[in-house]
């Protein structure tokens, strides 16, 4: 028999907006000591818009943005499907390139005319040795805004500047958190600058960038040896890591594989259920005492 105030509260629960699919780690709930949260779709939208096109090779912006458009036509990942809208506002055509291939964390790469076109983040750069060679996108970078390039062969040809949106209940949420004691923290495969910069805007305590899919779930369980964690997540990347965590709570709007992998699902995708959901624990477990 499940005792009544567990009952109650797992319809406070429904009402408030969220979905409870293993009550032990609701329970765990009023226990933890940290919270990490995914960037990209769980503090912030998930949805870039193009905001800036830089053209470093020859070609006009039109070029860069079309052919990134190109190469990212079978991407379903938040970055693709920014370029592909800002390359359809413009009116820009868009053949999808032969022998499309994605590389989790990395970027896409495909075949245009014979040539390998790659669509990837700074990271790959970073490991190839290419100079990004322009004062600009680091610019942009500082300022918040995640710079994919654009590489024909290997040779950089263009960059192009996204933004995201911080949810306008993120900061909120992560005050409740940290008045109620528990340190929160963010894991994002997205570059240290635009991390350093969400992390400021958001007053989180710590933040950890450049994070590769694979790794995530490692770095939870070296978080887990100072703090008992819950993790926050949307995307498939996320999966493993909702799993590792004492407490893995998926976003609503997340993908289908984040929110069978997780505890609790955040079925309004507000951030701020997830300090709900640590009173409301605290709240049904010290009544039962
Ligand atoms: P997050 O952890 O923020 O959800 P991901 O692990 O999905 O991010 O991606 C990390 C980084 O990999 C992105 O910031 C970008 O640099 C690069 N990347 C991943 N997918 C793509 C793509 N489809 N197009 C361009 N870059 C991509
Ligand atoms: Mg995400």
């Amino acid at each position: 028999a499940v005792p009544l105030v567990i009952a109650v509260s797992t319809a406070i629960a429904a009402r408030s907006g969220f979905l409870i699919r293993d009550r032990s780690a609701f329970e765990r709930a009023k226990d933890l000591q940290a919270v990490i949260f995914d960037k990209t779709g769980t503090l912030t939208e998930g949805r870039f818009g193009v905001t800036d096109i830089l053209a470093l090779d020859g070609a006009g912006e039109i070029d860069v943005l079309g052919a990134a458009a190109s190469v990212e036509a079978y991407s379903e990942h938040p970055i693709a499907r920014g370029v592909i809208r800002s390359a359809e506002e413009r009116g820009i055509p868009v053949h999808p390139a032969g022998n499309f291939r994605a590389i989790p964390g990395v970027g896409v790469e495909g075949e245009i005319a014979g040539r390998i076109i790659r669509v990837v983040g700074p990271g790959y750069l970073a490991e190839r040795g290419i100079s990004s060679g322009d004062e600009r996108a680091e610019t942009l970078q500082r300022q918040g805004k995640t710079v994919v390039f654009l590489l024909e062969d290997d040779r950089l040809t263009g960059a192009i500047a996204l933004a995201d949106i911080i949810r306008p209940e993120s900061g909120e949420a992560i005050r409740r958190l940290k008045a109620m004691g528990m340190r929160c923290m963010m894991l994002t495969g997205d570059n240290r600058e635009v991390a350093a910069w969400v992390a400021g805007e958001l007053g989180l305590d710590e933040f950890f960038a450049g994070v590769l899919p694979h790794e995530k779930a490692e770095k939870v369980r070296q978080i887990q040896e100072r703090y008992r964690v819950a993790m926050v997540g949307d995307g498939i990347n996320d999966a493993p890591a909702l799993v590792e965590a004492d407490l893995g709570i998926a976003i609503g709007a997340g993908t289908d594989v984040a929110i069978e992998s997780a505890d609790i699902v955040l079925v309004r995708s507000n951030p701020m259920d997830v300090a709900a959901i640590v009173e409301l624990s605290k709240k049904t477990y010290r009544k039962m005492l």
